[in-house]
């Protein structure tokens, strides 16, 4: 693969900015990465570890001349970070993010986005329940989708270049609107995780089931939760509280569905539970059939997953 961009910096060094570097590094994709982080704990790690070709102690150093800055931060602080570099943004330039949000997160970057300057924001749909700079590994976004949500006059020549970095990572690119993203993530990913957070939560507060029995006998279904529940507090208290409205919709909808199959269950109505359970069969078996899971036991995951 050749290279794509000069000089690529990464503003955050966490799992997905950390897989960046590797994947970037593993195909040749860029001249020079540079890399920032708010702590010198992981400024340190990320040096002693070797990730990015260059730490630096500022995003504005970090930042200076490079082609391609992408925003690797929790949504909620975006907004802070885009206004912190802004003076020192390359004309040409194209800044991206990876946030899990993207509604909030164009309207929090996109007015501190000089002239001149590019914004084209994406998503990868890959991730594990780690966190920090020694939590990447390249093959985090092998054969796994990665959304550009390219803004209202975007350069083509610039979105099709992100692309190409993306598909140099491993991805397969998809385009999307950013409120349509927001759903469908609202489906696909963050009502899931509430859910499994609460499920988790429940089972600590069954006070008849001691801590012991739960993790000696927790089978597949409950094991499954407490990896989606053990994900980063911080990423996630921002994905809820800034994709609040397809969020809430979503949740709405699965407590009609919990009180449907609430009642089956107290009236005894095996076929609708039946029925129902065929269905959601059937979608299992499209998400096999798309490539996007296997069929193993352990769902196939080994280290990539959400
Ligand atoms: P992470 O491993 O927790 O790393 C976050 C990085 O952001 C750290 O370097 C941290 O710096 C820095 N940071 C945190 N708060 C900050 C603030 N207020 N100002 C400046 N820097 C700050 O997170 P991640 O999993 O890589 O997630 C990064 C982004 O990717 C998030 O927007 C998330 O929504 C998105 N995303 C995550 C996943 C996933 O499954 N994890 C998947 C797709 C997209 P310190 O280390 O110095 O604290």
């Amino acid at each position: 693969m050749s290279q794509i961009y000069d000089r690529v910096a990464l503003i955050g060094l966490g799992l997905i900015a950390s897989s960046m570097f590797w994947a970037i590094k593993r195909a040749g994709l860029a001249g020079e990465v540079t890399g920032y982080a708010r702590s010198e704990a992981t400024r340190d790690t990320a040096r002693r570890i070797g990730l990015c070709d260059r730490v630096c102690d500022t995003a504005r150093e970090a930042v200076e001349c490079a082609d391609l800055v992408v925003l690797c931060v929790p949504v909620g602080a975006m907004g802070a970070v885009a206004e912190d570099i802004a003076a020192v943004l390359k004309p040409g330039a194209t800044v991206s993010d990876v946030g899990s949000v993207k509604r909030h997160v164009i309207q929090a970057v996109q007015p501190h986005i000089p002239e001149g300057v590019h914004f084209i924001p994406a998503h990868p749909l890959a991730g594990t329940e780690h966190s920090g700079p020694e939590s990447g590994f390249a093959e985090l976004f092998d054969n796994r989708w990665c959304l550009l949500v390219p803004v209202e006059g975007s350069d083509p020549d610039a979105v099709a270049r992100l692309r190409a970095l993306w598909e140099g990572m491993g991805s397969s690119v998809d385009e999307m609107d950013a409120d349509h993203h927001d759903l469908v993530l609202a489906v696909t990913s963050h009502a899931p995780h509430l859910i499994a957070y609460t499920m988790v939560g429940v089972a600590d507060d069954l006070r008849r089931v001691t801590d012991s029995e739960v993790i000696k006998y927790s089978a597949a279904g409950f094991r499954d939760f407490t990896r989606i529940a053990a994900s980063d507090p911080t990423m996630w208290r921002d994905v809820f509280l800034s994709n609040k409205d397809a969020t809430l919709e979503i949740l709405g909808r699965f407590t009609e569905e919990l009180f449907a199959l609430q009642r089956a269950i107290r009236t005894g109505d095996g076929e609708h539970l039946f029925d129902y359970f065929t269905r959601t069969r059937a979608i299992r078996r499209g998400i096999i059939d798309a490539g996007q899971d296997t069929d193993a036991p352990d769902f196939g995951r080994g280290k990539a997953s959400s």
